[in-house]
C-alpha cells in the first residue's frame, strides 16, 4: 500500500515488511549540531516523485541530517555480512547508513531513501557511524560521473553539512549523504544468512529481491540475469577506466549496478596496474583485476544460494560471466574508436591500450586527440613515440575505411569519448573550497560538467587535464 507523504513521496516500505530477522528498526541518532545543505540534486528528486521546493525549506537539511524524521518514513538499519579482502568478515551491516524509507515513482519502480553517516546502528561494529565531507563529495559526484557515462550506479539526492567534527586520521568536517537506488541489497545479505545458519531465510529474500525487482524470474534465472548485469558493469568499469577500490561482496549489488563509492578512482593515464586505494596493499582491487574479482564475488553469492540452487547449476550459469564481460567491454572499446563491433576483433583495442600503457600516456586525453587527429590529419598523438605506434595507425586507417570519412568517425568518437571524467584531483578542489573557504560553487560547477561530460564546457577547460604537479601521487585510503 502506498501512502502520500513528505514532498510528495509515495511510500510503499516493502524490506521492512520482511521479518525482523534482516533489519533493526530505529530512528536516526539525530545529533548535528547544525545541519546547513551543500547540494542537492532536482533530477535525483524528480526521479523519485520528490517535490525539490523542499530543498529551500529549514526542514529538508534537518530531515536529511537525521534531526528530524522523515514524515511517512519507516526507518531501519539492514543487516548483511561478506567477504572483505578474500576473508570472511562475519556480520557488518548498516554501520553507518539507515534507510529511511521506500517510495514508488510515477512507473510503479521502488526507491529505497537511505542515508549515509547519520549516527551508530546496532551494525556499527567499532565505528562511530559517521561520515566526513570528504568521502560523502566523492560519493555525490561517482553517482553522477558514472551515470553521465550511462554506467548503472546509486544516485545521491543531497549532502547535508553537519556542523561538527568527526575525527579520522585528523578531525574533518562532518556530513550526511542521502542516496537512493532501487535496493541497497547486496551479495552479502544472502549470504548473511548461508553463514549464521538461517537457511530458511533465503527464499524470503529471494522471494523479495524476485518479486520487487525481476517478477516472473525463476531462482535461476535471477541468478543468471544477475552474473549477466555484473558482467556488464565491469565491462562498462574497464571501458570508462573506473576503478571501484573496495569490490568485497559486502559492495557488490544484488541488482547489479555500482554501489559504496570508497576509495575509487578514474585513470588518469592507461594503467592496468592502477590501485586506487591505499590500503590495498596486495592490489587485490587492481584495475586489470575486477572482472577476476567479479568473478570471484558471484561464486561466493552462488556458495550462499546452494541450498536454493544446486552448485553444478550455478556454475554452468556463470559460464557466461566472461564471454558476457568481454562482448560488452569489446562494444564500448569499438565505440571508443568510432567503430561498430564488427568492424574488427579485439588486437585493435589490445594494441591500442599496450601503446597507451607504454607510452604512460592519459587514456581519457589520448582517445579525444586520436578523434582530433583523425579530423585534422594532422597534429601529434600522445601516444606517437611509442613501438609500433605508426604500424597500428596504418591498420586503424585501414579498418575505418569501411565505416566513413575521418571527419564522420571522428563525430562518433566524441559522442563516446568524454572531455571530462571524475579525476581525483577535481574531487580535491572540490572538497578543499568546501572545507577551506565554506564555497560550494566548485561542487556545484562539477556537478553540471560531470553531468554532460561530452561537452564542451568552455569555462571549465582547465578541469580536462591531468592531475597539476601538486595533485600528483594524491592518495585516497578506506578510512572515510
Ligand atoms: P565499506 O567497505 O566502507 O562499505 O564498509 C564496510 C562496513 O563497515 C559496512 O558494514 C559499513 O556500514 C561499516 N562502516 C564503515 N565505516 C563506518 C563508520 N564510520 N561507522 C560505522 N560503521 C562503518
Ligand atoms: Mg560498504
Amino acid at each position: 500500500m502506498t501512502n502520500t507523504g513528505y514532498g510528495g513521496l509515495r511510500f510503499d516500505h516493502r524490506f521492512a515488511a520482511l521479518p525482523a530477522t534482516f533489519y533493526t528498526a530505529m530512528p536516526a541518532k539525530g545529533m548535528m549540531t547544525k545541519p546547513k545543505l551543500l547540494t542537492a540534486n532536482p533530477s535525483v528528486a524528480a526521479r523519485i516523485g520528490l517535490d525539490s521546493a523542499c530543498f529551500a525549506t529549514p526542514e529538508f537539511a534537518e530531515i536529511f541530517a537525521g534531526n528530524a524524521p522523515l514524515p511517512g518514513g519507516k526507518p531501519l538499519a539492514m543487516v548483511y555480512s561478506g567477504h572483505q579482502f578474500g576473508v570472511w568478515a562475519g556480520q557488518l551491516g548498516d554501520g553507518r547508513a539507515l534507510l529511511l524509507g521506500q517510495v514508488r515513482d510515477a512507473n510503479q519502480q521502488l526507491w529505497d531513501i537511505q542515508l549515509k553517516g547519520s549516527g551508530r546502528t546496532p551494525y556499527s561494529r567499532m565505528g562511530d557511524g559517521r561520515a566526513v565531507l570528504r568521502s560523502c563529495v566523492r560519493e555525490y559526484l561517482a553517482g553522477i560521473a558514472l551515470e553521465g557515462l550511462g554506467v548503472p550506479t546509486t544516485h545521491a539526492l543531497c549532502l547535508i553539512g553537519t556542523g561538527s567534527m568527526v575525527q579520522r586520521e585528523t578531525p574533518e568536517p562532518g556530513c550526511v549523504l542521502t542516496r537512493i537506488a532501487p535496493s541497497h541489497i547486496r551479495f552479502g545479505h544472502f549470504e548473511h544468512f548461508a553463514h549464521h545458519g538461517m537457511r530458511n531465510q533465503i527464499p524470503l529474500l529471494l522471494d523479495h529481491v524476485i518479486n520487487e525487482y525481476f517478477p516472473g524470474l525463476s531462482y535461476r534465472e535471477y541468478l543468471s540475469t544477475l552474473a549477466t548485469r555484473t558482467a556488464e558493469l565491469i565491462g562498462d568499469w574497464q571501458a570508462i577506466g573506473f576503478a571501484h577500490g573496495v569490490m568485497n561482496t559486502d559492495n557488490m549489488s544484488a541488482l547489479g549496478f555500482t554501489i559504496d563509492y570508497g576509495p575509487y578512482g578514474f585513470l588518469d593515464r592507461f594503467d592496468l596496474g592502477f590501485i586506487c586505494n591505499h590500503s590495498d596493499h596486495q592490489g587485490r582491487y587492481r584495475f586489470d583485476c575486477q572482472p577476476e574479482i567479479a568473478h570471484w564475488n558471484l561464486l561466493a553469492l552462488c556458495t550462499a544460494l546452494q541450498s536454493m540452487i544446486p552448485w553444478s547449476e550455478s556454475q554452468d550459469i556463470l559460464k557466461s560471466f566472461y564471454p558476457t564481460l568481454i562482448a560488452r567491454y569489446h562494444s564500448r572499446m569499438m565505440a571508443k574508436l568510432g567503430l561498430p563491433s564488427e568492424a574488427s576483433d579485439r588486437t585493435l583495442w589490445q594494441d591500442f591500450l599496450m601503446l597507451l600503457q607504454e607510452s604512460q600516456a592519459d587514456y581519457t586525453l589520448s582517445l579525444r586527440a586520436l578523434a582530433e587527429w583523425l579530423r585534422t590529419q594532422a597534429g601529434k598523438l600522445p601516444f606517437a613515440h611509442a613501438e609500433g605506434a605508426e604500424q597500428w595507425l596504418a591498420t586503424y586507417r585501414d579498418v575505418l575505411k569501411g565505416y566513413g570519412t575521418p571527419v564522420q568517425i571522428a563525430e562518433a568518437m566524441d559522442r563516446h569519448n568524454p572531455q571530462y571524467i571524475l579525476r581525483n584531483w577535481l574531487a580535491e578542489e572540490v572538497i578543499r573550497a568546501l572545507e577551506d573557504h565554506d564555497d560550494p560553487a566548485p561542487l556545484h560547477k562539477l556537478e553540471s560538467v560531470l553531468a554532460q561530460p561530452f561537452n564542451d564546457h568552455s569555462d571549465c577547460l582547465p578541469w580536462r587535464a591531468p592531475p597539476p604537479a601538486h595533485y600528483s601521487g594524491l592518495a585516497v585510503s578506506c578510512s572515510s
